[in-house]
């Protein structure tokens, strides 16, 4: 029997009231509410990660290489444009990532600022490290203008920054020009949070302003476009001495020898791994173009998701869906919901369920 319950506990201040990070994980047939990548990674590079796995095992007496050097060179190899190994940082996934970048340069009495609505994980790190979380809403379009981020970063002087492109839940591309002036616009850390860039073709990755930028990090994943969510990989670009900063607070040996291998094993096959990101995007296009059809409002995206407006009762309509094993996103943005774009199978599913729901979808 439970005996304590959280208000029972001597809980610090500024977690008292949170909810933890709660996707639901229902095994549906249909899944698309947390934008992983839906597509299975190829029979032979299954077999190659295997066998790397195979030969981690042997080592596993050990503890793992703490600098994870193979895997940074790799890391840099596919990223490319001169970036060196000691540029390089990992850890399980781009959200510890995040939490030692604000364990390094936020904690108490200080402060990071983002754009809403934005990925719901930043307020959860913050304050997870005792960080102000400033939050500044968007445009109506969710586009940054330069203007408006420079007057925001002017006004607030956060430690931290972060800029999500493409931003998650809104799909919003990021602009080059607005990073450019964020960067010039105050004295703190820059993030970049890179987690989609794969999937915006149209776009150039951050990591081309690095060079005489010591402030901007680039924070990337292999969860959405590499299909390795379930093994846990972020990464970050930046700076030689941020990295030596991110050493001062992480744990000893964090990274794994098996992610390190798995990791290193499917940046290997990075061409393969990839492929499936231009029919991620056509089937995002082909669901974009069949709900904007249907008289939805479905805003630009450059991720591999969709955020769509125009839902009578988006509450009623995530649940209509469910009922029919088809599971995407509602994040409580007024008429909107978030959907994953998937297989060209699970989008024809999809696009006939909401069809069936008629104008507005569900009541
Ligand atoms: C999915 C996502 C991440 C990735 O998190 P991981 O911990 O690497 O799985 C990071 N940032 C954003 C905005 C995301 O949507």
């Amino acid at each position: 029997m439970r005996v304590t319950s959280l208000s029972d506990l001597p809980l610090r201040d500024n977690l008292v009231g949170l909810q933890p990070y709660g996707a639901p994980q229902d095994p549906v047939p249909v899944s698309l509410n947390v934008n992983e990548n839906t597509h299975p990674i190829p029979d032979d590079v299954v077999a190659d990660i295997v066998a790397s796995l195979a030969a981690a095992v042997r080592g596993v007496n050990r503890y793992p290489d703490r600098e994870f050097t193979e895997l940074r060179e790799a890391l840099a190899g596919y990223l490319g444009h001169g970036l060196k190994a000691d540029q390089l940082w990992a850890a399980n996934g781009s959200n510890e990532v995040l939490q030692q970048i604000l364990q390094a340069f936020g904690g108490p009495g200080r402060s990071l600022l983002s754009f809403t609505p934005t990925y719901s994980m930043y307020p959860l790190l913050a304050s997870g490290t005792d960080t102000a979380w400033i939050p500044v809403a968007r445009p109506a379009d969710y586009a940054l203008t330069t203007d408006g981020v420079v007057a925001a970063l002017r006004e607030h002087q956060p430690d931290i920054a972060i800029l999500c492109g493409p931003n998650n839940p809104t799909g919003t591309p990021l602009e080059r020009e607005v990073i450019l002036a964020a960067y010039d616009a105050f004295d703190g850390i820059l993030i970049v949070d890179e987690a989609y860039q794969e999937f915006d073709a149209e776009r150039e990755s951050a990591v081309v302003l690095l060079p005489g930028r010591p402030r901007l990090l680039v924070s990337r994943t292999m969860s959405k476009a590499f299909s390795f969510a379930g093994v846990r990989l972020g990464y970050l670009a930046a700076d030689a001495a941020v990295v030596d900063a991110l050493r001062l607070v992480r744990l000893p040996y964090h990274l794994s020898a098996l992610t390190q291998a798995a990791a290193t094993a499917a940046i290997r096959h990075s061409e393969t791994m990839l492929a499936a990101v231009s029919d991620i995007r056509s089937q995002r296009d082909r669901l974009a173009a069949a709900l904007t059809e249907l008289g939805f409002e479905v805003h630009p995206s450059g991720a591999n998701f969709l955020l769509v407006g125009g839902f009578t009762n988006p509450g009623a309509t995530f649940s209509a869906l469910r009922a029919q094993g088809i599971l995407i996103r509602d994040l409580g943005i007024d008429g909107h919901l978030r959907i994953t774009a998937g297989t060209e199978a699970e989008t024809t599913i999809l696009i006939d369920a909401i069809t069936a729901l008629g104008p507005g979808g569900a009541r």
